[in-house]
């Protein structure tokens, strides 16, 4: 039998998809469908769990955290920097965590996944605004342009891209991307609705307020 891996027991834990794995996620083969309860010992008894105020809201913030691959600091970081903002807090923090770098090359359909995405980045792979930026956590804005790097852009690698763009994983669509110059930017703020994700921010934040 196939091994589960350490992200997909995340999302039985969740009991939901948070497509960490890419192309798997979508499969059959994806462990939420061949195992669909917690992992451990006490995981199948059939016997649901009941959470109070705290454990639902501890549950969306761990889910947050899974989905975007970002540590406690980050998350209250962002959390911070939302609320220094004008406008929706939920918004912004969603914004700030849709605009880092690793999660644009993710939506721009240059990885299967965000943590492809992070190793990428860390391998020098982009350029942002014609400067090789390779820190996943950095935050971009609208305007920003996001170059695959040219010593990078190997046979393999476009490929690859090409596979990744033909399939159903579609760029955002507040990025474009040119696939002849391998060049994408940052249109616009991303909505709730484009994003879909499938946290509830409010009890995040409600999470942090204690
Ligand atoms: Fe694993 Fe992806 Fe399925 Fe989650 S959604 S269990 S990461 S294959």
């Amino acid at each position: 039998m196939a091994k589960i891996s350490s992200k997909c027991k995340l999302c039985r834990r969740a009991n939901e998809k948070l497509f960490l794995k890419g192309d798997r996620c979508s499969s059959p083969k994806c462990a939420l469908v061949r195992k669909p309860y917690a992992p451990g010992m006490h995981g199948n008894s059939g016997v649901p769990r009941g959470l109070s105020e705290y454990g639902k809201q501890l549950k969306e913030k761990q889910k947050l955290k899974r989905i975007y691959g970002v540590s406690e600091k980050q998350l209250r970081r962002f959390l911070e920097m939302a609320r220094r903002q004008k406008g929706v807090l939920g918004d912004n923090l969603l914004t700030l965590l849709e605009y880092r770098l690793d999660n644009v090359v993710y939506r721009l359909g240059l990885a299967q996944s965000r943590a492809q995405a992070r190793q990428l980045v860390s391998h020098k792979m982009f350029a942002v605004n014609n400067k090789m930026l390779n820190i996943p956590s950095a935050i971009l804005k609208v305007g920003d342009v996001i170059t695959v790097r040219e010593n990078k852009r190997d046979k393999k690698l476009l490929k690859e891209i090409q596979a990744i763009l033909s399939k159903d994983q579609k760029v955002a669509k507040w990025l474009a991307f040119d696939v002849k110059k391998m060049e994408g930017k940052v249109l616009a703020k991303p909505n709730r609705e484009e994003v879909a994700l499938n946290v509830d921010l409010a009890m995040v934040i409600e999470f942090y307020s204690r």
